[in-house]
């Protein structure tokens, strides 16, 4: 349990980076605000928020102008990551794909996410269902590349599909990188993402006693291409299960990190904020 004057002196000492956070879903509309000013208390000033769908995407760039009513919403940065989200395969048209590239251009998003594929098998999926999370993957992925921007990858049951899908790209010279938000595959996975300019996202699982798969993982990457996320409102920390995430939980999965990592939480907070900055192309604070 930290307590309030920890949890100060704390964000005294570092400064930490969400690097996947939903604060566009409406689970935070009516405490938004309350929820930034919380994390700025707790060292978190830098929040990215990856947009899932076409029909959010407006509401998600107007985050960061609509959530400047105090002091501390001021000191917590906001960027904005544009993309169509593999869960919502259902929604997404053709027609969206010419749209991204269009705000992409107008608006300059930190990087193209959340993208990806998921094939967790309790979806059922059908081949066709598949097909179009390739497609939209790889579609995604160009419009990535043409501009120079990150990607912010969503990853379920499908590593070796999407490793081949990067390595595509990388050998034809993409070499912006980006994040496997939430990683849980092999080391090996892990190894071939880092080879391509990926860094490893973990978040509030890993501060729970049984996730020993990515205790193991942790312990294996090198510090330098891991990065912090929450995913809130999803997966939780211990700490707060039950309870809605929050980007302010983040030191929680710092804290598991430097536990795992056997070091002092203030280097992880360094060594992972600069790898957020490395990815994002943003100047240090
Ligand atoms: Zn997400």
């Amino acid at each position: 349990m930290t307590t309030l004057t920890d949890a100060k002196a704390m964000a005294k000492a570092m400064s930490l980076i969400d690097t996947h956070c939903h604060l566009d879903f409406t689970d935070f509309d009516m405490d938004r605000n309350e929820v930034i000013d919380s994390c700025s208390n707790v060292g978190v000033n830098t929040i990215v928020v990856p947009a899932t769908q076409q029909s959010t995407w407006q509401r998600t760039l107007d985050l960061p102008f609509s959530a400047k009513t105090s002091d501390s919403v001021q000191q917590v940065a906001l960027y904005v990551a544009l993309g169509l989200h593999p869960v919502f395969n259902d929604a997404h048209q053709p027609q969206h794909l010419l749209e991204l590239e269009q705000l992409v251009i107008e608006h300059s998003p930190i990087a193209v996410g959340e993208i990806g594929l998921d094939f967790h098998t309790s979806m059922n999926l059908s081949s066709a269902q598949k097909d179009k999370q390739l497609a939209y993957f790889e579609k995604q992925f160009v419009i990535a590349n043409t501009h120079q921007l990150p990607v912010i990858i969503h990853n379920r049951k499908a590593h070796d599909e999407c490793i081949k899908i990067i390595k595509s790209f990388y050998d034809n010279g993409y070499r912006k990188g980006g994040i496997i938000h939430a990683f849980n595959g092999s080391i090996q996975q892990a190894e071939h993402y880092i080879a391509l300019g990926f860094s490893l996202g973990f978040g509030g699982m890993l501060t729970y006693p049984r996730s020993s798969k990515l205790q193991a993982l942790v312990k294996a990457i090198p510090i330098d291409n891991i990065v912090l996320e929450t995913d809130a409102p999803d997966m939780t920390v211990m700490a707060q299960r039950g309870q809605r995430n929050s980007p302010a939980y983040l030191p929680d999965v710092a804290r598991a990190v430097a536990l795992y990592k056997s070091l002092d939480v203030a280097e992880i907070a360094k060594h992972t904020t600069r790898n957020a900055q490395t990815v994002f192309g943003l100047s240090s604070p």
